[in-house]
């Protein structure tokens, strides 16, 4: 893991259930929170894109018929809530946030407004970013990607439910090998499950590292940080 000084923590929404099956458990996005703060107290800045995918994603409910860009407009406000959730969980902690969101609700949260974005971060703010790219047909891994990209983080820490990039599906195949490091075109080349393509082009195009690693492990954000701790690195 290179130094970093300014991240960008990207979790999939699943995480966010805990032990649950659908939706939030409020006592674990509490502890990821501890694990956020706790990332924040050692000095760095921090941006944050949540996933959606404990709620609702657009692909599941084209599968049912939906019109697809009707669905990711759900899936979107899908990644609204659960900002909302670690927002609060996070000011509960005493850790000043903002959440802008790619799809406006005034009412709710800020717009993205990168300027606006770095003077939140000089204050010692976390910037949570919601609503993906703000855009349906993609993902929240796009738009950490993006985030990450105009707010020149050094690194993109995709905290997830497995512990790194594997050559085949872990859960199918026992043999299935795991990267220390792999790289940008492998992972495109492979079709290796990371995050999908576009994402990943973007941070290959602009040299941003991405670091795989299961968030639910407790105390694994801290040590992939120290550069301990099981990852993949994709550079
Ligand atoms: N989504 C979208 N555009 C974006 C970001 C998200 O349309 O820029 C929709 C899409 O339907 C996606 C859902 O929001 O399935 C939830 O996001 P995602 O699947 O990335 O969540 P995760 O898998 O990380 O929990």
């Amino acid at each position: 893991m290179p130094p970093v000084r300014r991240v960008l923590l990207k979790l999939s929404g699943e995480v966010l259930m805990g032990e649950k099956q659908f939706g939030i458990d409020p006592a674990f996005v509490a502890e990821l929170a501890g694990e956020v703060k706790a990332a924040k107290e050692s000095g760095l800045e921090i941006c944050l894109v949540i996933g959606g995918g404990n709620i609702f994603r657009g692909m599941a409910g084209a599968a049912q018929g939906m019109e697809r860009a009707q669905a990711d407009y759900m899936g979107m406000l899908a990644t609204v809530m659960n900002a909302l959730a670690m927002q609060n969980a996070l000011e509960q902690l005493g850790v000043e946030t903002r959440v802008q969101s790619a799809v406006q609700m005034d009412q709710v949260c800020e717009p993205v407004i990168r300027r606006r974005a770095e003077r939140h971060l000089a204050k010692g703010r976390v910037v949570i970013f919601a609503a993906g790219v703000g855009a349906p047909y993609f993902t929240t891994d796009s738009g950490a990607a993006l985030r990450a990209a105009e707010m020149q983080c050094d690194a993109l820490l995709k905290g997830t439910s497995v512990d790194g990039v594997y050559d085949a599906d872990p859960k199918k195949d026992p043999a299935a090998k795991r990267f220390e490091a792999v790289t940008y075109d492998r992972v495109l080349g492979d079709n290796l499950k990371v995050m999908d393509a576009s994402a990943v082009a973007l941070c290959r195009d602009n040299r941003i590292p991405i670091v795989v690693f299961s968030i639910r492990e407790k105390g694994n954000l801290a040590r992939v940080l120290a550069g301990e701790g099981v990852q993949t690195i994709v550079q």
